[in-house]
């Protein structure tokens, strides 16, 4: 294959193999890049059938003013079933998006490598198997790529260009290039299990389901909280759309890719849904019951405390950096009617308040049980990390956890504090990292560890979960934000509470704890 034979342009034919969800959906995005597009399915009619779909969903967008007809009559025009895999002749590239079985898989390009001429290139839209295992067996392995979409494919604006061991280069960077001609954000991706989104997103579902699994909080606590940090879902109700079944063997087989790693272990909360047949939105019942859920509205319409400070003598401030200044400004306000106002502590290891001698600490990982033994102090209430902006969309929900030895008064107090600080406390377990600052350090460990062994860079691994699964910002950007030390701390104190080989901290980040000022 010479470099020049690679330019590919939109007069070059594609054929797209498999007309399910993301084939016709691949074959959308082709057509409207100006390319001719073959479709093959070996179900007979199902070519034709997703033809006619795509006609209708263009029809409709059309009579919504979203597309001029000239530009929906010329992409559906472009758009060719075929009964055989002979049109594959004729093609610069093949994409295949048949079932997600690696001997089907195999099968499939064997016999196109067969057809197909010599500078042709063959793409597999596969989730989770291996492009070095899908090659196995070719002539050419090296013109094997992965080209893995998300879904919907006309709207989800990522795509993952996975290199194989053999895959060469320049057929990978003319993948990224024809991605970006199709108006996509490519990124290159190392072919290890769950490639980049998939495997970086795991904990965002682990750490859920092992807070639920310990009765720590509820999924409607959970979804309300990590909605609050700016993410579009929280993990039970995404889980739920996504389908307990598809999400649970998707873990399954980064699990056993790994060779049963604990850091991927799945869950038995999910196993349960699954075996019951709760698999979420499409069975009408998962975490929450469809259509409508009492349990969820329930949560949203919770009114916040009351956010009265009836006493304060002594206020000091804790800590230094943009969070320890967002709770000075907040007590200065809350003390100002009083005539009071907070002290700093800039110097302190903690980032909190002290008032009249109870503690009121950013979680550093350590529950307040651990904070209260290790400081004598009986009075102490954790809070998790808020992420969004502060006023972002009016009080946002927060996790707090109080210490077992904390007075009654000083619970009620921690709450109106966090309340009277624009926050709408939400109690739960005094369980390690509380919800959000364990779910967020180890999305960052996971990525970090991503980029220790090649999967992708900084920069790809934030591009990928910001487009591939929206998130309100990238693994590294939360790095830079937060710190590597205070993050490296929520995941050791993770570690000392559950022990074992799933909060072990990666290489990559230990590293970055010498080289990077601490954060927030
Ligand atoms: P789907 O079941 O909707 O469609 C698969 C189609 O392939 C069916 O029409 C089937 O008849 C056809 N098919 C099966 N075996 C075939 C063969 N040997 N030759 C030709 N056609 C064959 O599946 P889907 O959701 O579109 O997924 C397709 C691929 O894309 C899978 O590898 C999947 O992992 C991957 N993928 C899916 C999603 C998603 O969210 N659905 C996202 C990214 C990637």
């Amino acid at each position: 294959m010479s470099e020049s034979s690679l330019r590919m342009s939109a007069q070059d034919a594609v054929l797209v193999v498999g007309a399910g969800i993301m084939g016709a959906g691949i074959a959308q995005i082709a057509a409207q890049a100006g390319h001719p597009v073959f479709l093959f399915d070996a179900r007979p009619g199902a070519a034709a059938e997703a033809r006619a779909k795509l006609d209708e969903t263009l029809t409709k967008l059309v009579a919504k003013g979203k597309l001029s007809a000239s530009a929906a009559q010329d992409t559906i025009s472009r758009i060719e079933p075929v009964a055989s895999l002979n049109a594959a002749a004729n093609v610069s590239i093949v994409i295949e998006a048949i079932v997600e079985k690696l001997e089907p898989k195999r099968t499939l390009f064997q016999e196109l490598e067969a057809i197909v001429n010599e500078n042709a290139i063959l793409a597999t839209n596969t989730s989770s198997i291996s492009v070095t295992a899908i090659a196995n067996g070719l002539r050419h392995p090296e013109r094997l790529v992965g080209m893995h979409f998300f879904n919907p494919v006309p709207l989800m604006r990522l795509v993952e260009v996975v290199s194989g061991l053999q895959t060469s280069a320049q057929v990978a960077s003319e993948v990224y290039e024809l991605a970006r001609a199709w108006r996509k954000v490519p990124v290159h991706a190392r072919s290890t299990p769950g490639f980049i989104v998939n495997r970086i997103a795991r904990p965002f579902y682990a750490e859920a389901l092992a807070l639920l699994q310990e009765a720590a909080a509820t999924p409607a606590e959970l979804d309300a909280c990590v909605r609050a940090a700016g993410f579009r879902m929280g993990p039970c109700e995404l889980m739920d759309l996504i389908g307990h079944d598809t999400n649970f063997s998707v873990t399954q087989s980064v699990f056993e890719a790994n060779f049963f790693d604990k850091r991927y272990v799945p869950s038995i909360v999910q196993r349960e849904l699954v075996d019951g047949g709760l698999l979420g939105r499409k069975s009408g019942r998962g975490f929450y019951t469809y259509p409508a859920s009492d349990d969820k509205t329930a949560d949203e319409a919770a009114t916040p405390r009351a956010a009265t400070i009836t006493r304060a003598g002594s206020v000091v401030v804790h800590g230094s950096g943009p969070m320890a200044d967002r709770l000075a400004a907040a007590a200065t306000r809350i003390l100002a009617p009083q005539q009071l106002a907070p002290t700093r502590q800039p110097s302190s290891t903690w980032i909190g308040l002290d008032i009249d001698g109870a503690r009121l600490a950013l979680t550093d990982g350590r529950p307040a049980f651990v904070v209260a033994a290790s400081t004598g102090i009986d009075d102490v209430a954790v809070f998790d990390w808020p992420l969004a902006a502060e006023g972002a969309s009016g009080p946002a929900r927060l996790a707090y956890a109080v210490s077992l030895s904390a007075r009654p008064t000083w619970q009620a107090e921690a709450a109106s504090w966090l309340a009277a600080m624009n926050f709408v406390p939400v109690p739960v377990a005094d369980a390690p990292g509380l919800i959000v600052a364990r779910t967020l350090c180890m999305l960052v460990n996971e990525a970090a560890d991503a980029v220790q062994q090649g999967v992708c860079t900084t920069d790809g691994a934030d591009v990928a979960m910001k487009l591939g699964v929206n998130y309100p910002a990238g693994p590294f950007e939360w790095l830079e934000a937060w710190g590597a030390s205070r993050i490296v701390a929520v995941i050791q104190a993770l570690d000392e509470a559950y022990r074992g080989e799933r909060y072990r901290v990666s290489p990559w980040l230990r590293r970055a704890c010498q080289k990077m000022p601490p954060g927030a």
